[in-house]
């Protein structure tokens, strides 16, 4: 059910009067879109009346301009959807939507994070007769929020009473007819900034949507709190004593090279990771070549600081989007061959440092070296730019079970083996956090130490490694 949903998303969110808050919206979405491409959706509202508009693919194909026409109003809140297979039904799109007492009232909420466990929220639910077979964690986090709604709440109050039923990793924006808010778990394990454009007030997963739209950056959500908009203006509040713990995932892969993340251009960490990679593990080689897209920076580092020149050896076909989570191993294979396509003339005769962001199961690097080798490639080394992914993901990063994580079950030696590569290094745990220019302690390192700042419960029997 919903433990197979681990979703990476994107969300977005305006309140502003007399802003068309949609149309700002849909391109914020736009912004987003590395962060989900299975679905997309926006609410609307004009204070009186709400509107939504949801479907499957890419933002470019679920709103025409029309779909903006019937989504008008100062109220706005967007959702990009990024799930693993079993989760991908059209059902659980979002924004969630959820009836209130009035007719034409509803309870919107957008949703970026995972719950690993909900026992305290399906025990809650339960005993107020609330039908949970098929609800995921986070319309289960709509029910309890819409539970108070109903009971006379307004949106704060009722975020504010279901925050303590909630356990995991939330980036949330909820709505309703004339509210908006913004709320982090305690340890703001997803970005959420906050802005302004115009007088009005918005929200995004990242900053780089917030550049999208000309709005000014404020500063982030703080982990543990609550930012609420409405006519009465906009009010703050802590929650919860927050203590940041961002993924550090968002650095390495996720977030977007022009996004700021705890005041660091991820372009520019990315830069300095293949800096310190190149000090760690220098190798003669003729050129080096990035994986794109996340690891050009990286390959621009690591060529500044070995001397080794740049190249682009790989070119992606940006237009194949799934490579990761396709559910067939033959078909992931597959997918790596149709979007990283060599060119012979940068690899031929050449001995190659290939860099990429990370290996998860290594089906990447396995094809990749094949596509090299054909190419021409006479060696090839191997840089990742952080360290082996031993453990999985519960905080809505989409990783597979530990047994698949190759480096769960295996030696660097022998993934590189398995890989075929000539030489192969990852680099190390505190390179990785010096390349961030941020305290270690700021960070969740989960996959990479098995440390889970967030009680993870009854998921931790699926762990086969002691936490390091
Ligand atoms: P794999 O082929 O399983 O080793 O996947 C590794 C590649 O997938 C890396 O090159 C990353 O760029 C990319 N990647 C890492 N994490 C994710 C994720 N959660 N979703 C999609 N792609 C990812």
């Amino acid at each position: 059910m919903y433990n197979e949903m681990n979703e990476k998303c994107g969300i977005f969110g305006v309140y502003g009067q007399g802003l068309e808050a949609a149309r700002l919206t849909h391109p914020g979405l736009f912004a987003l879109q590395h962060r989900g491409q299975e679905s997309s959706g926006i609410v609307s509202s004009t204070g009186e009346s709400m509107y939504i508009h949801r479907g499957r693919g890419l933002v470019a194909h679920v709103y025409s301009g029309r779909d903006l026409d019937v989504l008008p109003g100062h109220i706005a809140i967007g959702h990009n959807r990024y799930s693993t297979s079993k989760g991908s039904t059209p059902e659980h799109n979002q924004p969630v939507v959820r009836p209130l007492a009035k007719d034409g009232e509803y309870l919107a909420l957008a949703h970026n994070g995972n719950l690993p466990t909900t026992n305290t929220l399906e025990r809650f639910l339960l005993e107020k007769n609330v039908d949970i077979s098929s609800l995921n964690d986070s319309e289960m986090m709509a029910e309890a929020i819409r539970y108070y709604l109903l009971r006379g709440s307004n949106l704060s109050e009722a975020v504010l009473a279901s925050y303590p039923l909630f356990n995991g990793a939330f980036s949330l924006l909820c709505m309703t007819k004339d509210e908006l808010t913004a709320v982090r778990d305690p340890c703001g394990i997803r970005p959420l900034s906050m802005a302004t454009i115009n007088g009005g007030v918005v929200f995004s997963s990242e900053t780089c949507a917030l550049d999208t739209i000309g709005a000014n950056f404020e500063r982030d959500v703080l982990p543990g709190e609550m930012v609420s908009v409405s006519a009465s203006g906009v009010e703050s509040i802590q929650i919860m004593q927050g203590c940041q713990r961002l993924d550090l995932f968002e650095f390495v892969y996720f977030a977007r090279p022009d996004s700021i993340l705890l005041g660091q251009r991820v372009n520019e960490v990315r830069r300095r990771a293949g800096m310190k990679l190149a000090e760690e593990s220098f190798t003669e080689a003729d050129v080096v070549i990035p994986v794109p897209d996340s690891a050009i920076p990286v390959a621009e580092g690591f060529s500044e600081r070995s001397g080794i020149i740049f190249r682009h050896g790989l070119i992606k076909n940006r237009y194949i989007h799934r490579t990761f989570i396709e559910p067939e191993q033959h078909l992931r294979e597959k997918d790596v061959e149709m979007k990283l396509i060599p060119i012979p003339e940068v690899l031929r005769g050449r001995r190659v440092v290939v860099l990429d962001d990370s290996i998860i199961r290594g089906t990447t690097q396995l094809k990749l070296l094949e596509i090299l080798r054909r190419a021409g490639a006479k060696e090839v080394h191997v840089r990742i730019s952080s360290p082996p992914v031993r453990y999985p993901d519960f905080y809505g990063i989409d990783t597979p079970k530990q047994r698949n994580l190759i480096a769960a079950t295996r030696t660097v030696e022998e993934i590189r083996e398995f890989i075929k590569a000539d030489s192969l290094s990852f680099l190390s745990f505190p390179g990785l956090i010096e390349a961030t220019g941020v305290p270690e302690d700021m960070f969740c390192t989960s996959c990479f130490t098995g440390q889970y700042p967030i009680d993870i419960g009854e998921r931790a029997r699926e762990l086969m490694l002691a936490p390091v």
